[in-house]
């Protein structure tokens, strides 16, 4: 888990996005999400490779030729072939990026060296194909497969976006349990921190995870570790939807509903109800006004194993992003209830 004095995610970005005029036409694509929304919770490290191989700006604009599993980055009126030079940067600057310990990137989407998908790959009688990857995204994914990756065009849909969120603040602080001591402790307590946010993704992969703990003592402890990350990101890969999480809040529910009177066990069960139903967002039961949700949030912290003595941790950071996504949200919507078409949980 994140400590205090931890700093924020660091994230690489396709630098155009943050508003750089780096671009063939000297111009930029700044991202107003990213650099205002998302940018006070993170530090963004920018990296434009074409501009750092030396193509310079402006520039002859370059596209991916040949076939999709090999292409070829190909200056378009020239024909100069860019591959090797772009590949050997690659090469050389995932190393470097991986020594920064991203926790994530954000590419810039149908870019021949940033994009991430669906780039467009030309036959050399000039038809095209979108099937892509971009020659710097594809190096990064291969060498960083665990790391959480995205494109600012998908990061406009609510739920893709969310969950890109919420896959690099756990993934950072799987980074810190990754890179200090070992054992099988600090797994256990990192498992149970995060085990209902499991649950909310894919009860198939909660599971697996669980007896991958349960059966740790078996294997070295590296492995176990090993196993666990991929377990990890692949869960959180899968979306998470309001039935999925209102069933895991149900499941909390059964560790402290005793403590609740019959009224307020009924309003939660409420809460809850309307969630799943999509009328009200998944940040309702963070409303801190109401005397029942301190109640409850301080007994959900206490029963993920999360500590609210943290309040620069990943959660926290990742709670209050979430809260202003909310509020944005209500703010566009004109309303408090969230239509189906806002929710962010399908
Ligand atoms: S998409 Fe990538 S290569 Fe193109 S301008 Fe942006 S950062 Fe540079």
């Amino acid at each position: 888990m994140l400590k205090k004095s931890q700093p924020k995610p660091r994230l690489g970005i396709s630098a155009c996005l943050l508003g750089q005029q780096v671009r063939y036409d000297g111009g930029h694509k700044r991202d107003s999400f990213l650099t205002e929304v998302f940018g006070p919770f993170v530090d963004w490290v920018p990296v434009c490779p074409e501009l750092e191989v030396g193509m310079g700006v402006p520039r002859e604009p370059v596209r991916l030729v040949g076939n999709a599993d090999e292409p070829s980055m190909i200056a378009e009126r020239s024909g100069k072939n860019w591959t090797a030079t772009i590949k050997r940067f690659s090469a050389r600057r995932t190393g470097e990026l991986k020594r920064l310990n991203l926790s994530g990137y954000v590419f810039k989407k149908d870019s021949p060296t940033c994009g991430m998908e669906r780039v467009k790959i030309y036959t050399p009688r000039g038809g095209a194909t979108r099937n892509g990857i971009g020659l710097f995204a594809a190096a990064i994914m291969t060498e960083l497969p665990l790391m959480p990756v995205e494109e600012e065009g998908r990061l406009n849909d609510p739920a893709l976006r969310e969950n890109f969120i919420e896959r690099i603040f756990v993934y950072r602080s799987w980074q810190e349990i990754a890179a200090a001591r070992k054992s099988l402790n600090a797994l256990i307590e990192f498992h149970t921190a995060h085990k209902f946010q499991l649950l909310a993704h894919s009860e198939s992969h909660y599971r697996a995870l669980g007896r991958a703990i349960a059966t740790a003592k078996q294997a070295p402890i590296g492995e176990v570790y090993e196993r666990y990350g991929r377990g990890l990101m692949n869960a959180l890969s899968v979306p998470a939807t309001a039935k999925k999480h209102a069933n895991a809040l149900e499941h909390m529910m059964g560790y402290f509903s005793t403590e609740l009177s019959p009224g307020e066990r009924q309003e939660l069960v409420d809460v809850i109800r309307d969630y799943r139903r999509r009328l009200i967002p998944l940040i309702a039961p963070h409303d801190f006004n109401s005397p029942l949700r301190k109640k409850i949030s301080g007994r959900v912290f206490a029963t993920s194993g999360l500590s609210r003595s943290q309040p620069e941790g990943a959660y926290a950071a990742q709670s209050r992003l979430m809260v202003r996504l909310g509020a944005r949200r209500q703010k566009n919507s004109g309303n408090n209830r969230i239509g189906t078409d806002r929710c962010c949980h399908r």
